[in-house]
């Protein structure tokens, strides 16, 4: 179901002015770079180039974290582009995330400063729990132990969040938010005594093969802003995507409706998910690709074509995160 508000918000928004508000009185831009590219083949300095080109083209949004191992690289594209005059500090819009070995609390404010310290800013627009799944805190990103199997952690997702809290009462964070959260895991949060601050934002897969109603329905009675990852389907990297999935921009639908405006499956593809009130964050560091995918405020879908994309809803994931399936807060056991 589409909720009337955010459609006839969407429908609204253009390349220069497309945020929209979040629950604490901040604003999103609905249409973000997705920086996560595989640093084994990534050349150095691909980030910075593609950050900075995103910024001349319009984007005001952009999506890392200290895991993607570009954080300094997306930092000092909007510090280039600071400079050069180009924008200002408060109109880009910085999300990083705190990785799964810092939830103990007492990690949590010391995980986001190294953050601002590789990004060399004095602060994130939206600081948000990466995964609902607490690994082993220490040295290593994805600690193992001798037999390769991953080492978890306890997780208090209770006492992670009031970690968060602090940080943005000391003006660490404009705003807090939390990714790959089930309906449960929201629940907790949000129903958490003495809460101070409300996530105000989740970021999930979502796009016309994995659309999410149910969770986007949740999300919008509680004020939570969805932002869909993945939104064109992934880099289909058969490291950690599910290639059972076919390709997303190949679909027969999104080719037709892409032909009628002159728009490409990926242009359709983002298209959709803003138009039902969803935020999106293409990944590409391909300049051609980066100003085309920025493009989708000079047309809409009508009712009968989005009706018609949500029925291409799969229920499948391309990230699946098997191989953490078996820690006691994996997200994706619940049909939710
Ligand atoms: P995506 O944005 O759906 O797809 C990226 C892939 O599509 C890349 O291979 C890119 O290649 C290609 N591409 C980009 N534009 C295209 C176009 N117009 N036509 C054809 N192919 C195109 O997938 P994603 O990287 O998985 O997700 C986007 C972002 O979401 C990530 O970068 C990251 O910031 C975030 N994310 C978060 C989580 C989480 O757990 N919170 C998980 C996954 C992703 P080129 O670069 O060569 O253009």
């Amino acid at each position: 179901m589409l909720s009337h508000q955010s459609e006839k918000m969407s429908l609204m928004l253009t390349a220069k002015n497309h945020s929209i508000p979040l629950s604490d009185g901040n604003r999103i831009p609905i249409i973000g770079l997705g920086t996560y590219g595989d640093p084994r083949t990534t050349p150095k300095g691909t980030a910075r180039e593609c950050v900075k080109l995103a910024i001349d083209v319009g984007y005001r949004q952009f999506d890392g974290a200290l895991v993607y191992f570009n954080e300094h690289e997306v930092g000092q594209a909007i510090r280039e582009k600071i400079t050069d005059g180009t924008v200002r500090r408060e109109d880009i819009f910085y999300c990083g995330k705190l990785w799964s070995t810092f939830h103990p609390p007492e990690l949590v404010r010391p995980a986001l400063e190294r953050t601002l310290k590789t990004l060399q800013l004095d602060y994130v627009d939206l600081y948000i729990i990466e995964l609902p799944m607490a690994f082993k805190p220490g040295d290593k990103f994805y600690p193992k132990d001798k037999n390769g199997k991953y080492i978890y952690h306890e997780t208090d997702l209770c006492a992670t969040w009031e970690a968060l809290e602090a940080c943005k009462d000391a003006g660490l964070t404009k705003s807090l938010g939390v990714s790959n959260f089930n309906q449960r895991q929201l629940e907790l949060i949000l129903n958490k005594s003495g809460l101070k601050h409300r996530p105000v934002s989740n970021q999930v897969e979502c796009h016309p093969y994995f659309t999410q109603p149910k969770l986007l329905e949740f999300c919008r009675q509680n004020d939570i802003v969805v932002v869909g990852y993945s939104p064109l389907g992934t880099s289909r990297d058969a490291s950690w995507v599910n290639l059972k999935c076919p390709p997303l921009l190949e679909d027969e639908v999104l080719v037709s409706i892409g032909k009628k405006y002159n728009k490409s499956p990926a242009q359709v593809a983002l298209r959709f998910n803003i138009q039902r009130g969803v935020v999106v964050i293409p990944k590409s560091f391909n300049p051609q690709r980066i100003t085309k995918n920025f493009q989708i405020f000079d047309f809409s879908l009508t009712d009968d074509e989005m009706k018609l994309m949500e029925g291409l809803n799969k229920n499948i994931r391309f990230v699946e995160l098997l191989m953490w399936s078996d820690h006691p807060e994996y997200p994706f056991h619940d049909d939710y």
